[in-house]
């Protein structure tokens, strides 16, 4: 047996003897001993033994703060599956206990999120990563140390997987270090990441930095000098620091804000730091004596924190010489909270205050959970993800003067719902700074807000769900809806099921149907049909999910044998062919009120159909109007179906223009719309009407134009077709009605 080397981590040992907290020696050497073993012969692609992998990834959990299971499962987190002769979960567990395997398990776990996967795949695993979260966070500190490791090693990769590393980890890892308040990870994530993803974006600021900096390189330290001795005269207790901003928060204010690197205010700060919170405002105080401050730049995020935790208090004073600078005030308990967020807090099963604290401070993963399990498809869960947890977060008050976080984009009934259920339910209007404003108006950071409630009210709209941002206010009109409105919601998922055989042309019985929807429900855990409808109808169960699971089930077991849909002659004998003033002749009718189907708008040129409406004439349809075969499909209908053509003739009364819908699917660009009307308006056709529905990055525009007939139609199609950004144009069919 070799004699064991204790050597690569007698650092890591002196650095846990020296931060008075408690800690068992053994466990850790143990691990390491073990992980040792087990990598034994392995190579990094540095060339570097594997060990030093996790290792590094165990000094830097250490340097966290965080407690034995967490340093010994940062030295297995690789034993599970990336070395040669793995060992099992149960055999961490049987040397290491409970604990330390739940985490190495939940390490594990996590495969790399693979941005370019298929969306299904990497929701999958962002899932995955915030259920073993809300297990145990330390899965999650584990995690972002080993990915930090990695990112500082990954220059030893291939130019692809360098890229694709690097994105992930702008996209996924460094927002999550953000939202748990760990900006020392989350900044150094940063940096490594754009290095990779804009190396010479990175190169030109980085450049730019060193130049201004060393332009002005006495800047910080005379500055420090200064405050140093103001400070000095009190009797307070306080430490400084000069820092310059990183290269990724320059690279994002340019970028995002459009500055130059001039415009830049904040690239020099000063950081103070002191015992108690009055010690801050104190501070502030006197450094707002020494230099003058620019307007609109304080920020006083103590009595304010951001969501993450973070506090301190901000202001933008101009030193001598004119250069502007960040002036950042805190006390010690604030700082080490500011760099080690949640893991600053973070005490494990202690029960203490501080515990109850965090499970608060992590709430917001599992009402994320929730959404998932609310059934709601995989595009919703992004959604919720991708605002909950990558947007910036705005305040705003009540009345009062309470502080109400919300996502940027947030409306006013996401407000009224995060400050309670009831509140939300019995919404009927709002007043922004003391005016009334719409329910779905977006509040700008620092308004007042105060929600009118009414017992009068009826309860949310349905409208709502497409109109909140926050999964929280959605969950909750949800489940108003399933509880509330049992029978409404069976009305309208029916209506939903319906209208989805219509549009896929699936065509059966009542009871048929039935019985399609009754096998589909099982597959969803439902007994009962209506309990199905119910859940369509408050939007437990999106349509986008059943829909392929119903047409499996017909196509498989429900299909009819083909049966041609042609037209059937009329019953009356066939009489001569009559004109008709609508442009459409006839047959074995005559005088009779003609009107052109709205569901399919048939355009002259293509093949019709009459249908004998009850009371309103004569409807006409394209033969393969969805509609129609539906009708078709009642025996009862036999009689009512009349053969309809253009009247081509000269003498035709042709009426000037046809209605038709299309929908047109475009990429979000300045200029979209316009350039689309102005090809219409190009080739004489009137808009009767539009409508648009933003899909994050794209729009979809409903529009009805008038066109002469199908050949017209279609070569308006293909123009629009050829506008730069134009994903899709498709002509509406509608559902029946
Ligand atoms: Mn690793």
């Amino acid at each position: 047996m070799d004699t064991p080397d204790f050597k690569p981590i007698e650092q890591l040992l002196s650095l846990l003897a020296s931060n008075g907290k408690k800690y068992d020696f053994d466990k850790i050497k143990k691990a390491f001993l073990y992980a040792d073993e087990l990598h034994k012969g392995q190579m990094r692609q540095s060339g570097d033994p594997y060990i030093s992998h996790p290792i590094a990834v165990a000094e830097i959990v250490a340097s966290l703060g965080l407690d034995t299971d967490s340093i010994c499962a940062a030295f297995l987190h690789d034993t599970v599956e990336d070395c040669p002769d793995k060992t099992d979960i149960n055999k961490v567990k049987e040397l290491f206990g409970e604990d330390v395997a739940l985490l190495v398990d939940g390490v594990t776990k996590i495969k790399s999120i693979n941005i370019e996967d298929k969306e299904e795949t990497h929701i999958e695993n962002i899932r995955k990563m915030l259920l073993a979260m809300s297990k145990d966070v330390r899965v999650i500190f584990i995690k972002l140390c080993d990915r930090l490791h990695n990112m500082r090693t990954l220059y030893v990769k291939k130019d692809e997987k360098r890229r694709i590393t690097a994105l992930e980890t702008m996209h996924v890892y460094a927002p999550l270090a953000h939202r748990l308040g760990m900006q020392r990870i989350k900044q150094e994530l940063e940096n490594l990441a754009l290095q990779y993803l804009d190396p010479i974006g990175y190169k030109e600021i980085k450049a730019h930095i060193e130049e201004k900096y060393g332009k002005n390189v006495n800047f910080i330290e005379n500055l420090k000098l200064y405050v140093t001795e103001k400070l000095s005269q009190t009797n307070m207790d306080f430490s400084l620091e000069g820092r310059v901003k990183t290269v990724y928060s320059v690279y994002r204010k340019m970028y995002d804000q459009n500055k130059t690197f001039d415009e830049i205010y904040d690239f020099y700060a000063l950081r103070i730091i002191v015992q108690t919170e009055l010690d801050c405002y104190t501070v502030l105080g006197m450094i707002h004596e020494m230099y003058k401050s620019v307007p609109g730049r304080f920020k006083d995020y103590i009595s304010t924190p951001k969501p993450n935790m973070y506090q301190s208090l901000h202001t933008t004073v101009i030193g001598k010489d004119g250069i502007p600078f960040e002036v950042q005030i805190r006390t010690y308990d604030m700082h080490h909270i500011a760099e080690y967020g949640i893991a600053a807090h973070w005490k494990y099963k202690s029960g203490d205050k501080a515990s109850v604290d965090i499970d608060q401070k992590l709430s917001w993963i599992s009402k994320l959970i929730d959404t998932e399990t609310e059934a709601a498809d995989s595009e919703e869960f992004m959604h919720a993800f991708k605002i909950d947890i990558f947007h910036d977060e705005i305040f705003v008050f009540t009345p009062k003067g309470d502080v109400v976080a919300l996502p940027q984009g947030a409306t006013l009934i996401d407000f009224a719902y995060s400050i309670h259920t009831g509140v939300g339910n019995k919404m009927v209007g709002a007043k922004i700074n003391g005016r009334i404003a719409p329910i779905d108006t977006v509040p700008q950071n620092g308004d007042i807000v105060e929600v009118i409630t009414s017992n009068a009210s009826k309860g949310p709209s349905r409208d709502w769900l497409s109109i909140v941002r926050t999964s929280e206010a959605r969950n909750k009109i949800r489940q108003w809806f399933k509880k509330e409105k049992r029978q409404e919601n069976i009305l309208v998922g029916r209506s939903e099921i319906d209208k989805l055989f219509a549009r896929h042309r699936l065509i059966c019985t009542e009871e048929t149907k039935l019985e399609i929807v009754a096998t589909v429900a099982k597959r969803f855990g439902m007994n009962e049909a209506d309990d199905f409808f119910n859940a369509i109808g408050y939007g437990g169960i999106t349509l986008s999910k059943v829909e392929m699971k119903i047409r499996d089930e017909y196509e498989r077991n429900h299909k009819p044998q083909e049966r041609e849909i042609t037209v059937i002659e009329p019953t009356a004998p066939v009489a001569k062919r009559h004109k008709s003033t609508s442009g459409v002749i006839i047959d074995g009718l005559d005088g009779c009120v003609v009107k052109f189907a709205k569901c399919c708008n048939p355009l002259p040129g293509e093949s019709i159909i009459g249908f004998i409406t009850k009371g309103y004439g004569i409807s006409i349809h394209k033969s393969d109007c969805p509609n129609i075969s539906l009708a078709f499909s009642d025996e009862n209908n036999a009689n009512r179906f009349v053969k309809a053509e253009w009247d081509v003739s000269a003498s035709g009364a042709h009426k000037a223009t046809y209605e038709s819908a299309i929908q047109i699917f475009v990429n979000n660009r300045i200029s979209m719309l316009a350039e689309i009307s102005v090809a219409l308006a190009e080739m004489h056709v009137d808009i009767v009407s539009i409508s648009t529905k933003n899909v994050s990055d794209s729009t979809i525009l409903n529009m009805t134009i008038s066109c002469k007939d199908i050949s017209h139609f279609n070569s308006i199609v293909s123009k629009l077709r050829s506008i730069k950004d134009v994903i899709r144009v498709t002509r509406v069919v509608g559902a029946p009605k």
